[in-house]
C-alpha cells in the first residue's frame, strides 16, 4: 500500500464508530499475532517430541495460537509446541513480538520500548534477556586466517540486582574509585577478518582464562595478532599457533600492513560507543549486551533473523 493510500484508509478509518473500530482493532491483533505464529512455525522443524525426541508425534490441538503436539511415547506422552525447549517458551503477546525486535534493532532503551510496545517495564525486561539467550550463547566456533584478539574493560555495576552478593557494597570515595582494577570486568574479544567475533566476559584476567578461551576458538594455521601481553605469547606458543606481537611500547603498531589489532579495536570502540547508551549496564547481563552487540556485526540486519536466532535457528 501506498503511503497516499494508507493515509485515505487512515482518514476513512477515523469516520468509523466506536464498535466497528474496537472490531477492527480486534481483528488487526489477531492478524498481527497469526503472523508471528505463521512465521515461528514455518521456521521450526517439528519432526520429533522437545522432551524425549522421540519421532512418533500427533497434533494435539492449538494453544496460544500455536500448533500443540502430543509425544506418542507411552513413557513421555508430554505435549510441546514449537517453542517448548527455546528461550521464548511461554512468553505471551506473540502480536507484539516484532514491534519489539524492532526496538531492540533500534537500540531503544528498556522504557522507550516498553512505551513504544505497550508493554510494562518487567515484560519489557524480561523480553530482552529472553530474546537474546540464544544468540548470546551461539557465537562462532572457529575463528581462523588472521585473528585479532585484545582485552577490554567494563565497570563492575549491579544495576538490576536486589540485593549484592559476596561482596560489599562499593564504598563512596577513593576505595569505590571506578578506575580501580577490581572494580572492572574483563571481556575479551577476538575477531576475524571474516568478520568473526567471539566475546567472553573473564571472571578474572588471567593467563589461565584466556587461553581457556582461546584454546577451543582459535583454528591451528590461524595468525594471532594481539598486544603485547605475555598470556598471548605463552597461548601461541604452546598450541603452536604463529604470533604477532604489536608491541605498542616499541611503536609496532603493524607488522608487515596485514598484522595489526585495528580491526579488533575498532568493534571494541564501537561496542563500547553503543554500550554507552544504557547509562550502565549491569555485570550479570553484560554477557547479554555482548551477544546484542554481535547480532549487529554478523547476522542478517532484519528482525526476522533476529528472531530466528532468538529461536535457537543458526542457518549459518
Ligand atoms: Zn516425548
Amino acid at each position: 500500500m501506498t503511503k497516499t493510500e494508507l493515509s485515505a484508509l487512515e482518514k476513512q478509518l477515523s469516520t468509523l464508530p466506536h464498535m466497528q473500530k474496537a472490531h477492527l482493532l480486534n481483528l488487526l491483533t489477531e492478524l498481527i499475532e497469526s503472523q508471528t505464529t505463521s512465521f515461528i512455525e514455518n521456521e521450526s522443524d517439528v519432526t520429533c517430541c522437545r522432551h524425549c525426541s522421540c519421532s512418533s508425534i500427533k497434533k494435539w490441538g492449538k494453544s496460544a495460537g500455536l500448533q500443540r503436539y502430543k509425544c506418542k511415547n507411552i513413557e513421555c506422552a508430554k505435549t510441546f509446541n514449537a517453542l517448548t525447549g527455546t528461550a521464548l517458551s511461554g512468553l505471551r503477546q506473540k502480536d507484539k513480538w516484532f514491534e519489539y525486535l524492532q526496538c531492540m534493532f533500534d537500540s531503544l532503551p528498556l522504557r522507550k520500548a516498553a512505551q513504544k510496545v505497550n508493554i510494562d517495564l518487567t515484560t519489557a525486561f524480561r523480553w530482552r534477556h529472553r530474546f537474546l539467550n540464544a544468540p548470546t550463547k551461539t557465537q562462532t566456533k572457529k575463528v581462523s586466517g588472521i585473528v585479532e584478539a585484545d582485552e577490554t574493560f567494563f565497570t563492575e555495576s549491579f544495576k538490576g540486582k536486589r540485593t549484592i552478593e559476596n561482596r560489599k557494597p562499593r564504598k563512596r570515595g577513593a576505595e569505590g574509585n571506578a578506575t580501580k582494577k577490581e572494580d572492572k570486568i574483563s571481556v575479551l574479544i577476538v575477531r576475524d577478518r571474516n568478520g568473526q567475533v567471539c566475546d567472553f566476559v573473564l571472571n578474572e584476567l588471567s593467563k589461565e582464562q584466556i587461553q581457556g578461551h582461546l584454546k577451543p576458538i582459535v583454528d591451528s594455521d590461524a595468525v594471532l595478532c594481539s598486544d603485547g601481553a605475555s598470556w598471548y605469547k605463552t597461548f601461541a606458543k604452546k598450541e603452536n599457533i604463529e604470533h604477532k606481537r604489536l608491541i605498542t611500547l616499541d611503536k609496532q603498531r603493524v607488522i608487515g600492513k596485514a598484522f595489526h589489532i585495528q580491526n579488533v579495536n575498532n568493534y571494541i570502540s564501537r561496542l563500547k560507543t553503543w554500550i554507552g547508551r544504557f547509562n550502565g549496564v549491569g555485570t550479570d547481563y553484560l554477557a547479554n549486551y555482548l551477544g546484542w552487540r554481535r547480532l549487529f556485526e554478523t547476522s542478517e540486519p532484519s528482525t526476522c533473523a533476529w528472531l530466528r536466532l532468538a529461536m535457537g535457528i543458526n542457518n549459518s
